[in-house]
């Protein structure tokens, strides 16, 4: 089984913090040169529609359970693994809490067992998913503009959030900081 969620970066706006400083100088009519700076103010101030200008793409593999709750931001573009076309075995989330319980990993696996049992009498794997849990990994690519990755963050980063989705927002929010501090530092420190 693998340790999930997996988050890895596939690609962010070069240059993001000249880019964005770039498109928030236009409005003001001023020159370019203290991004860092700037960065903070405008987004201390609310001015954050010049974080649009940049996006960053993750692939996150996670259980269906965490890719159903990050699907309902919808501010952002999602390609998911499809259990109709792929052939994968399907693994499972275990939480922490349940990774010494007997009945859930033992559910887990007489259902995977019956998932391909019913795949080898010839049932169309569009059918045989109904019975596969929450539990099931998946992969999804996302890919947000920042002001939308500071939202994100701030729901699902936060301890109210669903413990797994809580690690997904948190290995998001570290790479982020680390590639672009002046847009994410602030949520980091919080
Ligand atoms: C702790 C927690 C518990 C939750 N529990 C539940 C639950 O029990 N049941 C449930 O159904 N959901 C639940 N949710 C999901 C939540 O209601 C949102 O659907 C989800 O967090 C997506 O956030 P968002 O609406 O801000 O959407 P995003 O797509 O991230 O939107 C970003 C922002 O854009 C604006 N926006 C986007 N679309 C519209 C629109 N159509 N109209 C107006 N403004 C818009 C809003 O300002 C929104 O905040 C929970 C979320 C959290 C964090």
């Amino acid at each position: 089984m693998l340790t999930v969620p997996i988050v890895q970066l596939l690609s962010i706006t070069p240059e993001a913090e000249s880019l964005i400083e770039r498109a928030g100088c236009t409005c003001y009519g001023s020159t370019p040169g203290r991004p860092t700076q700037r960065i903070a103010r405008w987004i201390e101030m609310g001015h954050e529609s010049v974080l649009e200008h940049a996006s960053a793409t993750f692939a996150v593999t996670c259980s269906r359970v965490a890719s159903h709750e990050l699907v309902r931001h919808r501010l952002a573009s999602y390609s998911q693994q499809s259990q109709r076309y792929c052939p994968a075995e399907p693994d499972f989330y275990v939480p922490a809490e349940l990774a010494q319980e007997p009945l859930y990993t033992e559910l887990l696996r007489d259902g995977a067992h019956t998932y391909g049992l019913l795949l080898g009498q010839g049932i169309p794997r569009q059918l045989a998913r109904y019975l596969l849990p929450g539990a099931t990994l998946t992969e999804i690519v996302v890919t947000m503009n920042f002001r939308e990755l500071r939202h994100f963050i701030r729901l699902r980063a936060s301890p109210r959030a669903q413990p797994e989705m809580a690690e997904l927002a948190r290995a998001m929010l570290a790479i982020l900081t680390q590639k672009v501090p002046s847009v994410f530092g602030d949520l980091a420190k919080n």
